[in-house]
Parts: C-alpha cells; sequence; structure tokens
C-alpha cells in the first residue's frame, strides 16, 4: 500500500518524541472511513499529546491530532461516500485513536459530521475542538437564562483558541463582553474580535480571596480554572452562570459554596470530547450561523506539519494567540 505523511510519536527511554515520516497506509487503525486529510489544527491537548504528557495516549507509535477535515476516500458502506466533506473532533481521536496531523485517517463513520455549507475547510479548522467547544459554553450560558441584555459576560484565557472564538461570538450576538487575560498587550487583538474591556489574570485572581465581592459578571465562560475560577465565582451576579471547560492554569479548585447557595450561582460543565452526535450537527449548524468568519480569519495562522511539532511548547506555555490551523499537506 502507498505511503502517507504524519507527525509520528515515539516513545524512547529519553521521553516521547515526534517527526515527520512515511508511514505505509496498511498501519491506519481499523476504521470503516477512509479520510484524505486537508487540514488539522493545534489545541491545547494538541500540545500535551505532542509533548507526551497528561497521559493521554496509551499505545505508541502515535499520529497526534484531536481535529480533522477532509474528503472522504473509502465510505466502507457506511452512509458517507467517496467525495464527502467530513469534519472529525473528539472521540478521543488523535489520543488512543491516530488522528489528524497527517494526510489520511481512518476513522469510525459515527464519530463524522458532515462539514457545513457556508465554513470553508480552513475556518473549519480554525473553529475545530476549541470553537466546538466556546460554541457549547454559549449555549450552556444561554440554556441557563443569560442572554445580551443579562449584563457583563467574561470569558477568561481569551488570548487562548476556546477563548477567542467565545469572544468573537458573544461579540457577535450583542452580548457586553469582557476579555480575562493575562496578556495586556492584546487589548486591541480583544476589542476588535467583540470584547467591550480587558481585565486581568492577577485582578481575576484576587477576587477569589472573599467568598462573596460585588456581584459583576451574568455569565462566564472559564477556560482556565485554578484561581482564575476561584475569582469569578464570588463575583457573579444573582443567579449567574459559569461554563467551565478548560484547566489551563490548574485542575485545583479553592472555594466555598456560598456563591452557590446566596446568590443561586450555576456552575455548568462543559465536555466535547463525548458530546453525543445529535448535538454535534446543531453546534456546528450554531457556529456556520453565529461566529463572524472575517474574526476568525483574523484570528488563524496556518503552518505546515513540520511547524506543529514545535509550536507545542509554545501552545502549552499559553503563548499562541488565537487559533492555528495544520495544512498537512505543507
Ligand atoms: P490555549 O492554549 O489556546 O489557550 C489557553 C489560554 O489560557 C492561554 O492562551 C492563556 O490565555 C490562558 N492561560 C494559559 N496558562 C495560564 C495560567 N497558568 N494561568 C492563567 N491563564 C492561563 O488552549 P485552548 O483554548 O485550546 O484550551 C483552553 C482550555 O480548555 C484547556 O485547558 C483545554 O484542555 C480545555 N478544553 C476543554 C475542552 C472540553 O471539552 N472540556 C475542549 C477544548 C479545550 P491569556 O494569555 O489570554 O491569559
Amino acid at each position: 500500500m502507498a505511503d502517507f505523511r504524519a507527525i509520528l510519536l515515539e516513545k524512547t527511554d529519553a521521553g516521547v518524541t515526534a517527526a515527520v515520516t512515511d508511514v505505509d497506509q496498511a498501519r491506519l487503525p481499523d476504521g470503516d472511513v477512509t479520510i484524505r486529510v486537508l487540514y488539522s489544527t493545534l489545541n491545547y491537548k494538541d500540545g500535551l499529546v505532542l509533548k507526551g504528557q497528561g497521559g493521554l495516549v496509551r499505545n505508541y507509535p502515535h499520529v497526534p491530532g484531536i481535529d480533522l477535515v477532509g474528503v472522504v476516500e473509502d465510505g466502507g458502506g457506511s452512509g458517507f461516500a467517496k467525495g464527502d466533506r467530513v469534519i472529525a473532533t473528539g472521540w478521543r481521536v488523535g489520543e488512543v485513536w491516530w488522528g489528524g496531523l497527517a494526510t489520511m485517517a481512518r476513522l469510525k463513520s459515527e464519530w463524522l459530521v458532515r462539514a457545513p455549507d457556508g465554513l470553508t475547510d480552513t475556518q473549519t479548522m480554525a473553529i475545530g475542538t476549541a470553537g466546538f467547544t466556546a460554541m457549547q459554553c454559549v449555549m450552556a450560558l444561554e440554556a441557563h437564562g443569560v442572554a445580551p441584555g443579562s449584563g457583563e459576560v467574561l470569558v477568561t484565557g481569551a488570548g487562548g483558541g476556546v477563548g477567542s472564538v467565545a469572544v468573537a461570538i458573544l461579540g457577535k450576538l450583542g452580548y457586553d463582553v469582557t476579555a480575562g487575560s493575562g496578556r495586556a498587550s492584546l487589548e486591541g487583538y480583544f476589542k476588535d474580535l467583540g470584547a467591550a474591556r480587558l481585565i486581568g489574570r492577577e485582578e481575576l485572581a484576587e477576587l477569589g480571596k472573599r467568598p462573596l465581592q460585588s456581584e459583576r459578571f451574568a455569565g462566564a465562560i472559564d477556560t482556565v480554572g485554578g484561581d482564575i475560577l476561584a475569582g469569578v465565582l464570588p463575583a457573579m451576579k444573582y443567579r449567574g452562570t459559569v461554563a467551565a471547560c478548560g484547566l489551563a492554569g490548574g485542575a485545583a479548585l479553592k472555594t466555598t459554596v456560598i456563591p452557590f447557595i446566596i446568590r443561586g450561582v450555576t456552575l455548568a460543565g462543559v465536555d466535547s470530547v463525548m458530546a453525543p452526535a445529535a448535538e454535534r450537527a446543531e453546534i456546528w449548524g450554531r457556529l456556520a450561523r453565529d461566529l463572524p468568519t472575517e474574526k476568525l480569519d483574523a484570528a488563524t495562522s496556518i503552518v505546515g506539519l513540520e511547524d506543529a511539532i514545535g509550536l507545542a511548547d509554545d501552545i502549552l506555555a499559553g503563548k499562541v494567540r488565537g487559533r492555528t490551523v495544520v495544512d498537512v499537506n505543507a
């Protein structure tokens, strides 16, 4: 069988190594749909996988890449036909299954979503897991009654992938958005995306020093966890909602129950990986409708497979701005 190009991770005594390698197609896993991959993307989790951190990968050699968009090469008797444009995010692809940082992938048909009309291939990957999760967070706020007229809505880790897309969606929907970030230098970027103002990391963490602060945020999307989430909860308005999806700043949460029992605050957990198939089409439909694509394009950089390896350290250090799409054929 012909070879395909992939980032191949190997485990050695010195740790996990990554290199762009030609791999025999016969080594692809046993799914029913074979896909010619066009683009993948770099999420925080890809950084962890590329660096062999987080215990996410069980077996090596491994092909990383938790997201992909591509064209079906062989539908294998599933509902997908040769030439269909498909997207895969989640389902632990790129963690326990070979993923999208490669020119070919073989996946299970039930994990695939048809790429929505109105989004280009690069835009679907500029969205990727990060943008998908951002929309889930927005929908979680809506489900708990947060609306554009409710008041100030905070997005933490706003300079990252989930945060940038969340700011852009909320801005387009007419929310009064505050970008929470450790990078004051990005203030202009946040305002262009749709934020009205910036609040610094230290100021947010400081709010966690008391069980309750003045009521400020009607809603919040938290991608950071740790001291930042502990600071957001006491500053929520009566019956406000925080959609929590990330841990870029830490998994531990030291707080009190006071905001929950005195202000009726809701802490809504958001997971994208195992989101049911029926919800996925709805989420992609909302993304095609409610995400300002010109702002998404402005927040997107495109790199090749080799570059993706080098960017793993930057994404884990919180240095990457917005979304990084990987052109796997470059
Ligand atoms: P990025 O690396 O793109 O962004 C994370 C951002 O968090 C950074 O840009 C930075 O924003 C901020 N940050 C990083 N380190 C720290 C720190 N030590 N203290 C405070 N803030 C910090 O990651 P993603 O946007 O891809 O993912 C964000 C989080 O969401 C990750 O934890 C990821 O695992 C999680 N996630 C969860 C999903 C789910 O299904 N639940 C799906 C997708 C992501 P700034 O510089 O602006 O402060």
